[in-house]
């Protein structure tokens, strides 16, 4: 039978084969699922054999990635903001970007102990917005999707991280389902020119669901509904957080119009991408 050390080292090379960029992360992620021990115990036993069952798991896990399909909906899970998400088919799977919008909020909001109500528009597996409430106790929380499967996945997630009695989770289209009065409403809409789907990694193009990426011909599309529909929903005063893709300032900047939204900024994600615009609801 495949010992431990084998079975990273043939699957590393396995998966490089088939073109995943994080083979060797992969092969130990995989093997951590298959026997349910963690890498250091991996690494510290590399002759122990994997049992028949373990074996036989392993293998369905690897193929599965050989196809394509993302680590995180194999694994079932995403970390983000230090925090483990469930994730499923039907969910975008978090990035590190994303949390250049709690990073910002946390920094433009200041006092931990602030209340507020706040929503998040397309919430996805919930990460952001639950990441947020756990920062901000007490802030409530409102989520909104279009889809079903991310409105039972962030429920889930939401119970996971004990936040579920201060978050509401609604399927509707953008603001609809939400109350008035908010103080903040964040999202990260799909934000991808409809042409450039076919160019991104075959992991995303394959498997997320397109309706969390797919922005239009120019990208824009969801901007152009959101924007109006929390000027709405929003205070005066009340803030506006939008992630949006790496050379989309000008262009959502200019959806935001002077006579209903002020002091519009821009936040850099680690890359130096600006990552996400905040605007006030005049
Ligand atoms: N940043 C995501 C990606 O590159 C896109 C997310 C989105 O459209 N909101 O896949």
């Amino acid at each position: 039978m495949l010992t431990f050390e084998q079975a990273i080292r043939e699957t590393t090379a396995r998966l490089q084969d088939a073109g995943s960029a994080s083979a060797g992360l992969d092969a130990s992620l995989l093997l951590m699922l298959a026997t349910g021990k963690d890498r250091l115990h991996l690494y510290t036993h590399p002759y122990t054999e994997l049992t028949p069952t373990e074996f036989a798991c392993f293998e369905g896990y690897v193929s599965r990635r050989e196809k394509g399909e993302p680590i995180a909906y194999i694994t079932g899970e995403r970390e983000f903001w230090g925090l483990s998400f469930a994730v499923k088919p039907g969910v975008l799977i978090p990035r590190p970007d994303s949390e250049t919008l709690v990073a910002t909020l946390i920094a433009l909001v200041g006092d931990k102990n602030a209340e507020a109500k706040i929503a998040e528009i397309g919430v996805g597996s919930g990460a952001l917005i639950i990441s947020i409430l756990k920062e901000f106790p007490h802030f409530i929380g409102y989520g909104v999707d279009s889809e079903p499967t991310p409105v039972v996945v962030t429920q889930q997630n939401a119970q996971k991280h004990g936040v579920e009695n201060r978050l509401t989770v609604m399927q509707g289209s953008w603001c609809g389902p939400l109350p008035d009065g908010l103080n903040v409403i964040i999202s990260n809409p799909p934000y991808i020119r409809r042409g450039e789907i076919s160019t991104l990694m075959r992991d995303v193009r394959n498997y997320e669901p397109h309706t969390a990426l797919d922005g239009g011909d120019d990208g824009l599309d969801a901007y152009r509904s959101l924007i109006p529909a929390a000027y709405g929903k929003l205070i005066a005063g009340g803030l506006l957080l939008l992630e949006i893709g790496h050379d989309q300032k000008g262009d959502v900047e200019a959806l935001l119009e002077k006579d209903k939204w002020q002091s519009v900024h821009a936040f850099q994600d680690l890359a130096g991408h600006v990552r996400v615009l905040g605007a006030v609801r005049a």
